[in-house]
């Protein structure tokens, strides 16, 4: 469970994120929507502490990641985190990227995380590519993978930037496909989208965010159906 409380976040003089307040429960799938330069990469760039909050409260499971004592390290691993440019290690097979973080932190013997990896893989539908190089996968492939080495972690809760955004048309779907079986199985999800589609049909809360508040928020069919912001209504309206 992720609670947000009174979130503030500034570059400089600039008011990037005025006052977030935000709960998101466990299983829960929200989708977050926007204008571009509104603060949603911010904003999840602060839920995993990638930056910094200027003030307010950022809890996952209880725990204050923004506050003074609060070990990052430990609760960043319980966050998985897949961007829009996929960011896989390109020197390593499919098998190692997805492997190397639970190795590494010695959450698993090599043998456990090549096994979790090879289930991953097949969740992912990419069981036949273990063992090749990012640079031998399509675009579509490559996010999957980004997906299941997320998943290695074990994380409580998943956070995407628009994850589909860099890919080519025709590999969107399959992308958005295992998002929709993760959020089928229960997992907790918080995703910034352009796919309304996706919003629509997978989320159970959609956040519209304006100029760094949150201006509206609610059921997929309400947001979409019946919006009650007229900067909501505006910014539909250019994407629908
Ligand atoms: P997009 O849809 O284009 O991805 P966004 O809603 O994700 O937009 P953010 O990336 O959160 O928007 O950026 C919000 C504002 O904060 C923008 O004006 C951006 O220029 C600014 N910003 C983001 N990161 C930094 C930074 N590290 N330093 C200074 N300004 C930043
Ligand atoms: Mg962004």
């Amino acid at each position: 469970k992720v609670v947000i409380k009174n979130l503030k976040k500034s570059f400089g003089d600039l008011e990037v994120l005025k006052d977030i307040n935000l709960e998101v429960c466990e299983r829960e799938v929200i989708c977050i929507i926007g204008a571009s330069g509104s603060g949603k990469s911010t904003l999840l760039r602060c839920i995993n502490a990638l930056e910094d909050a200027s003030s307010g409260t950022v809890e996952v499971d209880g725990h204050d990641i923004t506050g003074a004592h609060a070990d990052i390290n430990k609760y960043r691993q319980d966050i998985g985190m897949v961007f829009q440019q996929f960011n896989l290690f390109p020197h390593m097979t499919v098998l190692q990227n997805i492997s190397f973080a639970p190795i590494s932190l010695k959450l698993k013997t090599k043998e456990e995380a090549q096994a979790k990896a090879h289930e991953l893989l097949k969740r992912v539908d990419l069981e036949e590519k273990a063992n090749v190089y990012p640079e031998q996968l399509s675009g579509g492939q490559q996010q999957r993978v980004a997906i299941a080495r997320a998943l290695a972690m074990e994380p409580d809760v998943m956070l995407f930037d628009e994850p589909t955004s860099a890919l080519d048309p025709e590999m969107v779907g399959e992308v958005l496909a295992v998002m929709k079986k993760l959020a089928n199985e229960g997992m907790t999800m918080i995703v910034v989208t352009h796919e309304m589609g996706f919003a629509k049909e997978v989320a159970d809360r959609v956040i519209f965010i304006d100029e760094g508040y949150i201006v509206e928020q609610g059921p997929p069919s309400e947001i979409f159906g019946n919006p009650k912001n007229e900067r909501t209504i505006n910014f539909l309206n250019k994407v629908l």
